[in-house]
C-alpha cells in the first residue's frame, strides 16, 4: 500500500513533516470538536469568518503571505494577511455606505481576481451573505440564483457585465452592480458603481459584525433532479470544519504553499480556495488562469506549491498530456496531492506516483457538508479506488431504504451522515421542506449511493438520482431541458450524463420536435447555440440527439433513467409505469 508512516519518515528532509493527524482509529477515539474550538479566536461565543481566516493572522503574522495572486497575463501580486485585512475592511465600510446590511445576499460573478477574495470577506465582516457564481454561467443561470436568492448586491467585472445587464431588469430586488474595472482599465457607466471609488473612500478600519456561530455566512446553489438549482445555505459556524479539515486532511503546515484549483463559484472554491488555507494562516496561491499541463506544472515550480488540491477530470488530463510533461518541470516542491469532486479512479492514485513519486489521495464530500466528510489521509495508507474513511469528527454509513445502517461490508446502500458538524448546511434558501426532506430516521442523506468495506474504507458507487457530474460540477437535468424547451423548434427534452472517459459524464440531450420542424445538423447547432448563450458552455449539452417521443411515466414525467439504459445498452429495469405508446 501507499505512504504508510513508516514511508513517509523515508521521504527526504525536506518534504517530511509529521503528519497532523495522527493514527486515524485513535483520533477518532479521542476526537473532540472543543478541542478544535479552542484553537480558534472565537470570543463571547461570536464567530465570523473572516475573523478567523484574515485578522486573527493579520494581528499574529501581520507580514505573512497570504496570498500569491498570478494573473493569466503572468503577472504576480503577493498581499499580507495585513493587506487582506485591510483591503476587505474597505469593502465592508462600502457595503455599510450602501446599506447593506445582514444576512442580505452578495453575490460576485467575477474571474479569480484579488478584489474578489477582498469583497467577499468584507461582506463577511460586513454579516452579508457570500455568494459566488460560476464566471462560465450564461445569462439564464445567473438570473434563476439571483432570483432565488433574492440578491440585493452583484459584484462582477466588465467583461462579465453584459450577462448580467441582460437579466438586470427581471430583478427587482438588485439595487446595486458593482463592476471592478480598474484592471480592464475600463469606464463604469452611470447606472453601475465603481469599485475603485466605493474602497477608495472607505476607512481602512472596521469592527466586524458581532455575528454569532448561526448566522449565515456563504450560499452555494447546487443542482436537483427537479427544479431549478437551490441555495444551500451556512453559517459561520462553518469556518470549524473549514480550520480542522485544513488541518488534518489537507495536513497544512505553517510554511506551506497551498493550492487549490477550484474556482469559488463551486463550495470547493470557498471552503478549501479560501476559508481551509486562510484560518490556517497558511500562503494561498491564487491562480486566475485555466487549465493547461505545462501551465500548471509551471506554476508549482514557480510558487513553490507544497500541498495541492485538485479534481479528477484535471489529473485525467494531465494524465493524458503524459507523465514526461510532469518531469520536465521541478516539482519537487511538492509533498501532498489531493482530489475532490468525482470518483478518482484508481489509475489515477498510482500515475501520481509515476509523474510526482505521490499518491493522489482521494476525498468526499459535498456542498451542503460544507467540509471534507471522508478521505484518505496522507498518514493512511491508500486504498485506490476509495475515497477513504470518515473525518474523525464525522459518522457516516451506508443505509438502506428503511434508512436503518448496513453493517455488512461491502453492501450497497445509500451514503449517510449524522447530522451535526459545524459545516453542515442550515436550510435550502426559501425551501424549507426540501431541506427536511434530506434528514431521514436521524441521517442525512447524502444523493450518494456507496459500499463501505470491513477496514471503514468508503467506495463510491454513483448518483442516487439523475444529477449530472460533468469535470466535477453537478449539472441539473431540469434546467437544461427547461433551456432546450424554450426554443421553438422543440416540443419536449430529456437530458441524461453519459459517460465520458475525461470529464466522467458529459451533458447529453434527447430532443423531440414541434410539429412540422425537421431534424437537421442545422438545427443541431442552432440548439446548441442557444444553449451555449443561455447556460454557459460548462451546463449546455454537448450532445443532441434527436427522437421522435421521449418515454415518460403515466403521469407524464420524463423517464430519464430509461434514456440513459437505453443510450448505455443497459436492461431497462421496471418499465411498468412507463405511458403507454
Ligand atoms: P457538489 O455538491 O457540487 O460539490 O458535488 C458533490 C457530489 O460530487 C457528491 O455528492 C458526489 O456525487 C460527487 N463527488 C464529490 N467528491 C467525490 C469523490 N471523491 N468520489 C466520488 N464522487 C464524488
Amino acid at each position: 500500500m501507499v505512504m504508510s508512516y513508516a514511508e513517509i519518515a523515508k521521504q527526504p528532509e525536506a518534504l517530511r513533516r509529521t503528519p497532523n493527524l495522527g493514527e486515524w482509529a485513535d483520533e477518532r477515539a479521542g476526537w473532540s470538536w472543543d478541542s478544535v474550538v479552542a484553537e480558534l479566536d472565537l470570543p463571547d461565543g461570536l464567530v465570523n469568518q473572516a475573523h478567523e481566516c484574515i485578522d486573527r493572522h493579520a494581528a499574529a503574522s501581520p507580514d505573512k503571505v497570504a496570498m500569491i495572486w498570478e494573473g493569466s497575463d503572468g503577472s504576480v501580486e503577493r498581499y499580507s494577511f495585513d493587506e487582506m485585512r485591510r483591503h476587505s475592511n474597505r469593502f465592508a465600510n462600502a457595503l455599510a455606505a450602501l446599506g447593506i446590511g445582514k444576512a442580505e445576499r452578495v453575490f460576485f460573478f467575477t474571474d479569480r481576481i484579488p478584489e474578489l477574495y477582498f469583497a467577499c470577506f468584507g461582506t463577511l465582516k460586513r454579516g452579508a451573505i457570500i455568494a459566488p457564481l460560476f464566471s462560465a454561467f450564461g445569462p439564464e443561470p445567473v438570473k434563476e440564483r439571483i432570483e432565488r436568492a433574492e440578491g440585493s448586491v452583484v459584484v462582477t467585472t466588465p467583461n462579465l457585465l453584459p450577462k448580467i445587464n441582460a437579466i438586470r431588469s427581471d430583478l427587482p430586488s438588485l439595487r446595486h452592480v458593482i463592476v471592478i474595472a480598474h484592471r480592464a482599465g475600463a469606464e463604469v457607466a452611470p447606472e453601475d458603481l465603481d469599485y475603485q471609488e466605493l474602497v477608495r473612500d472607505a476607512s481602512e478600519e472596521y469592527e466586524i459584525e458581532r455575528t454569532g456561530s448561526e448566522d449565515w455566512s456563504v450560499m452555494h446553489f447546487t443542482s436537483g433532479t427537479t427544479g431549478l438549482p437551490k441555495g444551500a445555505a451556512h453559517v459561520h459556524n462553518a469556518v470549524i470544519s473549514h480550520y480542522a479539515t485544513g488541518k488534518y486532511v489537507l495536513d497544512l503546515h505553517a510554511d506551506d504553499v497551498y493550492w487549490c484549483t477550484a474556482d469559488p463559484g463551486w463550495v470547493t472554491g470557498t471552503s478549501y480556495g479560501m476559508f481551509a488555507p486562510w484560518s490556517n494562516g497558511v500562503t494561498n496561491l491564487i491562480y486566475e488562469g485555466g487549465f493547461g499541463a505545462s501551465r500548471w506544472y509551471e506554476t508549482i515550480a514557480r510558487h513553490n506549491v507544497t500541498v495541492w488540491y485538485t479534481a479528477p477530470t484535471a489529473i485525467r488530463l494531465l494524465m493524458k498530456a503524459g507523465s514526461d510533461a510532469a518531469r520536465r518541470h521541478d516539482l519537487s516542491s511538492l509533498r501532498y496531492v489531493m482530489s475532490v469532486g468525482e470518483p478518482l479512479n484508481p489509475e489515477g492514485v498510482v500515475w501520481g506516483e509515476d509523474a510526482f513519486q505521490l499518491p493522489i489521495h482521494d476525498n468526499w464530500w459535498q456542498t451542503e457538508t460544507g467540509a471534507i466528510m471522508i478521505a484518505n489521509y496522507i498518514g493512511m495508507p491508500i486504498r485506490p479506488g476509495s475515497m477513504g474513511r470518515p473525518f474523525p469528527g464525522i459518522e457516516a454509513a451506508i443505509i438502506d431504504d428503511q434508512f436503518q445502517p448496513v453493517d455488512e461490508p461491502m453492501k450497497e446502500g445509500q451514503l449517510a451522515l449524522k447530522p451535526g458538524w459545524p459545516s453542515m448546511f442550515r436550510t435550502y434558501w426559501n425551501d424549507q421542506e426540501r431541506y427536511d426532506s434530506r434528514f431521514k430516521g436521524g441521517w442525512y442523506l447524502t444523493g450518494d449511493r456507496a459500499k463501505r468495506d470491513a477496514d471503514g474504507y468508503f467506495w463510491f458507487v454513483g448518483r442516487d438520482d439523475d444529477v449530472i457530474n460533468t469535470a466535477g460540477h453537478l449539472v441539473g437535468p431540469f434546467e437544461v431541458e427547461s433551456a432546450l424547451i424554450e426554443h421553438d423548434s422543440v416540443a419536449e427534452a430529456g437530458v441524461i450524463g453519459k459517460p465520458d472517459p475525461v470529464a466522467m459524464e458529459i451533458v447529453k440531450a434527447f430532443v423531440s420536435l414541434a410539429a412540422g420542424v425537421e431534424p437537421s445538423e442545422r438545427l443541431r447547432r442552432e440548439l446548441t447555440r442557444h444553449c451555449r448563450e443561455r447556460l454557459g458552455p460548462g451546463v449546455a449539452p454537448r450532445e443532441i440527439e434527436f427522437i421522435d417521443t421521449l418515454p415518460k411515466t403515466r403521469s407524464g414525467k420524463i423517464m430519464r433513467r430509461l434514456l440513459k439504459a437505453r443510450e448505455l445498452g443497459l436492461p431497462e429495469g421496471d418499465t411498468s409505469t412507463l405511458e403507454d405508446d
